[in-house]
């Protein structure tokens, strides 16, 4: 590098010196912004590629400093040894199942499940020649049943969008017992409110767009597992694609510094506002893990560190009604997603959950005046008033 002043322009900007990391530790990690890394001699490159040497080769899933450190942080928060990074929930839910299956397989799978995992199991598996048993996963005899012969156990901590809470660690045990790999969709608990790994979970996967982001400005996922299956899922990252990015990467890992402090707060705005909502004569229902009335307030209590932050509401005037009061809202806005610092309303069987048949719809609890709402960091008398006034108004 010692004749960099004659360099051109060019040759400069392309030859910008990158710094070795600090010997001090920074506060926040540096984003390695790269795609690719320089080897030394070719010898050196055909060792780290055949994965006989240490060191970084390319952006997809082959590593990057960042990204591991997020899914260092990940397994930590988790208790597993090991995690893999993908750029969507959804391309860590399809690597893991097909890490697991083949054409002719059969799997099972909670009937509560977010609608692209749904589509993805009705639409895209069975093309591929994989059998998808849906089962009540409140009913472990069921359970049993569906998974003889099958090669995954699929479930959700906290089960989009009706919130149930299934009993996670009598499942994992009997996943155990039967020697089927288990996984659970940890998204709407955030890894804050629950640990499926530490009650016999094999595999925990959160859509990293969610809590772990925290502030709806990414889209990313991230599986937590063993070092093996964490093998299986990176392979196939290399050759199918989906690997997280370095940015990402970052920002879910600056997430994560404040996910106490916002879990606290979402939890604690969601209860006052659920309990507020449960005594509205206009909603013939509410749904909150929190509230004495939801069937699995018990198990809720027990599994989860707090209640969650998603609240799903009925309007008694059905589906007209409760397009009403989600149009009358002005604080809470319209708009898909959760888990970020604005509070969303949603109304699942126009949108999420469009691809099901009112047959599954149903299945599901998900009725036609459903609405799902996801409780951001605005103060808990703002979204009771602005409440009060959509109630108002769709009443009129
Ligand atoms: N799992 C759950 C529970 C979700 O709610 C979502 C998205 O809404 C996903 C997975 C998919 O995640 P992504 O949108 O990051 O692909």
């Amino acid at each position: 590098m010692d004749n960099r002043q004659q360099w051109g322009p060019g040759t400069r900007a392309v030859h910008t010196p990158v710094p070795s990391p600090a010997a001090q530790e920074p506060s926040s990690f540096p984003i390695y912004q790269t795609s690719t890394w320089r080897f030394e001699s070719s010898a050196q490159f055909a060792e780290v590629i055949a994965g006989e040497g240490q060191g970084y080769v390319y952006g997809r899933g082959y590593g990057n400093p960042t990204v591991e450190a997020f899914e260092a942080a990940v397994a930590d928060w988790e208790g597993t040894e090991a995690a893999f990074a993908f750029d969507s929930g959804m391309a860590a839910i399809h690597t893991t199942i097909t890490s697991l299956t083949t054409s002719g397989d059969a799997i099972a799978s909670s009937t509560r499940l977010y609608g692209g995992t749904h589509s993805l199991f009705t639409q895209v598996l069975p093309r591929y020649g994989i059998e998808v048993r849906f089962v009540d996963d409140h009913d472990l005899d069921a359970v049993a049943k569906a998974m003889q012969g099958a090669k995954l156990f699929y479930t959700e901590t906290i089960s989009n969008p009706v919130l149930a809470v299934p009993d996670l660690g009598r499942l994992a045990q009997l996943c155990r017992e039967m020697e089927v790999p288990s996984i659970v969709d940890n998204t709407f608990a955030s890894p804050y409110l629950c640990n499926p790994a530490r009650l016999g979970f094999d595999y925990v996967i959160h859509s990293a767009t969610k809590y772990i982001g925290g502030h709806g400005d990414l889209i990313g996922g991230v599986v937590a597992t063993s070092p093996s299956r964490r093998a299986q899922l990176r392979k196939l990252a290399l050759d199918q694609g989906g690997a997280m990015q370095p940015l990402e990467a970052w920002l879910c890992l600056r997430g994560l510094v404040t996910l106490p402090l916002r879990m606290e707060r979402h939890c604690a705005t969601a209860s006052a506002l659920a309990q507020w909502l449960a005594d509205q004569p206009q909603l013939s229902s509410v749904h909150y893990p929190g509230l004495e009335s939801h069937p699995d307030h018990e198990r809720a209590l027990e599994l989860l560190g707090g209640p969650g932050g998603m609240i799903c509401l009925e309007h008694a005037g059905g589906l007209e009604g409760g397009m009403r009061l989600c149009d009358g809202l002005q604080l809470v806005w319209i708009g898909a997603s959760l888990g970020g610092t604005h509070s969303l309303v949603s109304h699942p069987a126009s949108t999420t959950h469009r691809q099901l048949d009112a047959a599954a719809r149903q299945r599901a609890g998900i009725s036609d005046g459903l609405i799902r709402m996801s409780v951001g960091l605005e103060d808990l008398p703002d979204l009771i008033d602005d409440f009060a006034g959509a109630l108002r108004e769709a009443q009129a």
